[in-house]
């Protein structure tokens, strides 16, 4: 099965949108990586200072999933709709991204963090 199959996006716009790894990206990545991490923190330390026991940590953490699930969801069909690889900021860092892996989804395995 080629990489290609299941998708209508002809072979030139794949090697427009398949291309390095970019330091910009990089930073983006970790940026967007580290604030989860940080968000993920605090929202268990808040959780357990309420000292309520282990069910609002798991309730909150339940709701927080499905908050970001929803919001990853929608962010990602927003890129995949909305604007060009050449929009300002977004274009190079979430748009090209996004629509990359409907042509190439191993893409994001192939790279590293740096
Ligand atoms: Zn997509």
């Amino acid at each position: 099965m080629s990489a290609n199959q299941g998708y209508s996006n002809p072979p030139s716009q794949k090697k427009v949108l398949v291309s390095e790894y970019t330091w910009p990206l990089c930073i983006w990545e970790l940026s967007y990586l580290s604030f989860s991490m940080f968000l993920w923190y605090r929202l268990i330390q808040e959780t357990v200072a309420l000292h309520q026991g282990p069910l609002p940590v798991l309730l909150a953490f339940i709701i927080a999933q499905l908050f970001v699930d929803f919001l990853s969801g929608t962010l990602h069909w927003a890129a995949d709709t909305w604007g060009k690889i050449e929009t300002p900021i977004f274009g190079s860092t979430i748009i090209k991204n996004f629509r990359t892996h409907h042509i190439e989804p191993q893409d994001i395995t192939l790279h590293s963090f740096a």
